[in-house]
């Protein structure tokens, strides 16, 4: 295994540097961000503020040449790097060849070898089937959609915490209300919220959290009535929560023993990002449904539920799909990046990452008792800050340092219930001094904060 040549990454011209040349936004950008401002709806609302033009490797370039340090990925999408030549080759080839037939009216290759890759890749060695849908929220609907058709049952348990999307029924899944769900109701029905184990608050076993969950379930919906438990194996935007041990399996354990569905979101966590193709490997469970989007295709819309396959046939003919599913630009693009994530040692990487950052975060935390936790896995690490003396969620000063990083070319995104985690999301492309350079800054600001 060879990990990739980030030199190579993103093309040569693109210099693996931090770089500010103004301060952000330069006159381009802001010229940029104003026409945005008259043209977008404020609903839209960005973190970073800069127009990129270029990206790869571990930076992105705005329209002033400023070059900045990617923590972000793009929410976790960019895992291999932006622009990967064989992502961006393999997009090119396609787009010669044909961009659209439609799967559901004339099939294609592309889209088939992505479905027998995810059901290769995922945990589990039963049978399994694969379907294609644009984003992650759409592939949370479908695995919702075939865990009730496969049961006859209504009910979906999601979790405290838990993110899944902004359509109407993955806002109704979602927990965090300011600013995914305010204002936007009615929501869907049918959709129960269990506790979850959070370690660093709630001080449970996993065994415990789990029996808490469970009772919730039974007592307040009930098993006869509950299609399917919906998790993220580490919350995302809630928090880049990692449950304690035992809990996942526990229940995933009684979801067998009742009938019902149990469905891992892994659209954050997945494709090598954890440190394993799957976050789920990690604590020994195999979902019946996965849904995957974010990383799968190095940057193109593509997201897929996997499963197993008696659950995912149980759907009549024509019952999922959808115009543009399995686009065969996207697929392509998926094939090649599924290549580099299997055979350029993109798990190695995600692990030396995971290392680098524990290590650094870690010494962080023993000098400043603000940061209560650091906890994550592989390349989607984060740090929890807290008022030292009570423990209570500090979202102030977890934005403050987030802009103050931001500002000195090093883009990092915060998450969180309570708003108050900085997490971590590397590139896989990025190189060991442009990360800790990265770290450099975000303690400076912690420093000076
Ligand atoms: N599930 C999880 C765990 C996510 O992190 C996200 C996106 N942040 C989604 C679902 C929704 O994905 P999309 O934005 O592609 O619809």
């Amino acid at each position: 295994m060879t990990l990739i040549d980030v030199t190579s990454v993103g093309g040569p011209a693109l210099a693996q540097e931090r770089r500010l040349v103004t301060a952000l936004p330069g006159p381009r950008s802001a010229e940029i961000l104003a026409r945005k401002a008259d043209a977008v709806p404020t609903g839209v609302a960005h973190t970073v503020p800069i127009a990129a033009v270029a990206a790869g490797g571990g930076v992105v370039v705005d329209a002033d040449g400023n070059s900045l340090i990617d923590l972000g990925s793009g929410i976790a999408v960019t895992t291999i790097g932006n622009a990967h030549p064989k992502v961006a080759a393999a997009i090119a080839a396609q787009a010669a060849r044909f961009t659209h037939t439609c799967f559901m009216i004339s099939p294609y290759e592309e889209y088939i070898a992505v479905a027998e890759a995810l059901n290769r890749l995922t945990p589990g060695s039963f049978a399994k089937k694969t379907a294609l849908f644009n984003s992650g929220a759409e592939a949370v609907e479908n695995a919702v959609k075939i865990a009730r058709k496969h049961t006859g049952r209504p009910a979906i348990i999601a979790f405290e915490h838990g993110y899944h999307g902004r359509t109407n029924l993955t806002m109704a899944l979602t927990a965090k209300a300011m600013p995914y769900k305010s204002g936007f109701g009615p929501f869907a029905p049918e959709v129960y919220r269990a506790p979850l184990s959070y370690p660093f608050r709630d001080g449970l076993s996993g065994a415990e959290a789990a029996a808490r969950a469970i009772a919730v379930i039974e007592k307040q919906v009930g098993a006869d009535s509950t299609a399917a438990v919906l998790i993220e194996p580490i919350q995302g935007e809630g928090g880049f929560i990692v449950p304690a041990d035992g809990f996942l399996p526990a229940i995933v354990e009684w979801c067998r023993a009742n009938g019902v569905v149990f469905i891992a979101d892994e659209v954050q966590t997945g494709f090598a990002r954890t440190g394993t193709m799957f976050a789920s490997e990690q604590f020994g469970i195999e979902p019946d449904l996965i849904a995957t989007a974010k990383g799968i295709a190095g940057g193109l819309p593509l997201a897929a539920v996997t499963g197993r396959a008696e659950i995912m046939d149980a759907t009549h003919a024509g019952g999922l799909g959808g115009t543009y599913g399995g686009n065969p630009i996207a697929c392509a693009a998926a094939l090649a990046a599924i290549d580099v994530f299997e055979n350029d040692g993109m798990l190695q990487r995600a692990q030396q990452i995971g290392t680098l950052l524990h290590l650094r975060l870690n010494a962080l935390q023993v000098a400043d008792s603000r940061i209560g936790d650091v906890r994550g896995r592989g390349a989607m690490t984060a740090i929890e800050f807290v008022d030292p003396t009570t423990n209570a969620p500090d979202a102030a000063l977890t934005a403050a340092i987030a802009k103050a990083c931001i500002a000195q070319g090093v883009i990092v995104l915060t998450c969180g219930t309570f708003g108050n985690v900085i997490r971590f999301l590397p590139p896989l492309a990025i190189s060991d001094d442009l990360l800790n350079e990265g770290l450099d800054v975000v303690a400076a600001a912690l420093a000076a904060h």
